[in-house]
């Protein structure tokens, strides 16, 4: 029996990547700029849940970063006076 060819549809497409699956190959295409990775969708869903796990780690320590900025330019507003 032969395999339908593959067809790759979109999963998402921002300025950072774009990601295709092919649905005959339980396949996942990652593009990131030059790099590209063919993942199985099991290996895809892992790296999405370690990504996301580390991008929300950023995300706080971002804000973090942010509130002591702001912090800091009240501290020094504050001297001014
Ligand atoms: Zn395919």
């Amino acid at each position: 029996m032969r395999k339908k060819p593959c067809t790759h549809e979109y999963l998402a497409a921002t300025e950072s990547a774009r990601v295709l699956i092919c649905k005959e190959c339980g396949i996942v295409h990652l593009h990131i700029q030059n790099l590209a990775m063919r993942l199985e969708v099991r290996e895809f869903l892992g790296l999405a849940d370690t990504l996301t796990e580390a991008a929300n780690r950023v995300r706080v320590d971002e804000k973090e970063k942010t509130r002591h900025q702001e912090f800091n330019v009240l501290k020094s507003a504050h001297r001014l006076n």
